[in-house]
């Protein structure tokens, strides 16, 4: 057992630790004000090849195809920064771009990838509708097959970079399975008639990120553009997540770390009773506290990440990973705030926006009562292993 990075992965962290505090960190609270990320900073993560992180260099990525340790150094680092950002490079990364080299075909790849991966174009996974959330099989957004096409008419909401996004990948149901819906992944061009971006959320945290309904009606699709096979999409909409869950774990342990960094900053700096404030043991309990969770999101985070290379089973992980750093983040983010005490509620300082940031990370991708039940049901079913 080895829990070090490897000498490459460990010039990758100093990279994007150098990269984020350089261009992603001076406009950060900027992105949170005006909800948009900076355009300087999108060309400078396509120069560095952020959005193929996942992707083999054949297909304009980076080659980390087989390294999602990589990927979770990346996502962390930029997350320690901005989690906007993170989410937007890890949406795009895990739930597009990843299933499109995965499940794809080679006039897919072709058509779609190469341009993701080279952040050419942006991309959006779209499962979630009013009425379909925790409980994705209740997909109400409809796909009717007509000749070589397949016409597609409903709506989605809550897509990350909805509205910034050109290629998109539609869950749609198409039939029925026995009781079941039968759901069907589509590749969708947002150039496609019929296609257009309805409300862009107004959101608590992840600002800078593009969050938005999308409106299908009759967006005439080919019947190439179908992911993987009709009738597979649910499977493959859940192994999609599976991996997405690592990017938004790794997404969390970032902030966790931002928040904890920013405490023990200001715990040395701030005083108090003529001390400064970390000599008092009750800041010191909640330094500790935010310190061992964090770290244990990063343990169960890269591990579900060492499986998924080694090509083992990893949802179980993933999930647990999920919930684990997500909660971690939201604690240390919460006591972060209190540390700073009424200065942590203001804008001058990055916790208000740490706190606001972090509640993100327990309910997108699965919530956690979704997480202890898919984790609750693999033991219950499977036992411990
Ligand atoms: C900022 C943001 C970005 C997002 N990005 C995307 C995206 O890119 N693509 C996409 O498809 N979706 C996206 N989502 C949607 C997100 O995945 C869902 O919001 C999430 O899965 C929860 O669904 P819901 O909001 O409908 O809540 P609901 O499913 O209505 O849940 C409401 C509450 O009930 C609980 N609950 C539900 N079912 C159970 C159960 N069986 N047992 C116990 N408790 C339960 C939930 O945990 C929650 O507390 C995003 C959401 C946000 C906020």
């Amino acid at each position: 057992m080895d829990f070090a990075l490897n000498d490459e992965q460990k010039l990758l962290k100093e990279v994007t630790r150098e990269f984020a505090e350089k261009y992603i960190a001076p406009v950060a609270q900027e992105s949170d004000d005006i909800q948009k990320l900076d355009e300087t900073v999108m060309e400078k993560m396509k120069e560095m090849n952020y959005f193929g992180t996942c992707i083999p260099e054949e297909y304009g990525g980076a080659g980390l195809h087989n390294d999602t340790v990589s990927f979770c150094v990346v996502t962390e680092e930029i997350g320690r920064v901005d989690a906007s950002w993170s989410v937007t490079t890890g949406v795009h990364c895990s739930v597009v771009a990843k299933p499109l080299y995965r499940f794809g075909t080679e006039d897919q790849k072709q058509q779609f990838l190469i341009d993701l991966a080279k952040g050419n174009k942006i991309g959006a996974f779209c499962l979630t509708e009013a009425n379909a959330g925790s409980d994705a099989a209740g997909v109400q957004l409809k796909a009717e097959k007509d000749g070589d096409e397949w016409i597609l008419n409903g709506s989605k909401i809550f897509a990350t970079n909805g509205g910034i996004a050109e290629t998109l990948l539609v869950v749609a149901a198409t039939g029925e399975k026995g009781s079941r819906k039968e759901l069907t992944i589509f590749i969708v061009d947002t150039d496609t008639h019929g296609y257009s971006v309805g409300v862009k959320e107004d959101k608590l945290g992840v600002r800078g990120s593009n969050t938005s309904e999308l409106v299908f009606q009759d967006v005439r699709v080919p019947e190439d553009n179908i992911l993987g096979k009709q009738g597979d999409g649910f499977k493959l909409a859940m192994q999609t997540l599976d991996f997405g869950r690592i990017s938004i774990a790794a997404q969390c342990v970032g902030l966790g770390q931002a928040a904890l960094e920013a405490s023990i900053k200001y715990a040395n700096e701030r005083v108090q009773f003529g001390q400064p404030i970390g000599r008092f043991q009750g800041i010191q309990w909640m330094i500790s506290n935010m310190a061992c969770a964090i770290e244990s999101g990063r343990l169960l985070t890269y591990k579900a990440a060492y499986l998924c290379d080694q090509g083992k089973e990893y949802g179980y992980t993933s999930s647990m990973e999920k919930l684990v750093a997500s909660e971690a983040a939201m604690q240390a983010a919460h006591d972060a705030v209190q540390i700073h005490g009424g200065y942590g509620l203001m804008k001058a300082y990055p916790v208000e926006r740490y706190f606001r940031d972090a509640k993100m990370g327990e309910i997108y991708e699965g919530t956690s009562e979704i997480q202890r039940l898919v984790i609750a049901n693999h033991l219950l079913r499977k036992g411990i292993q």
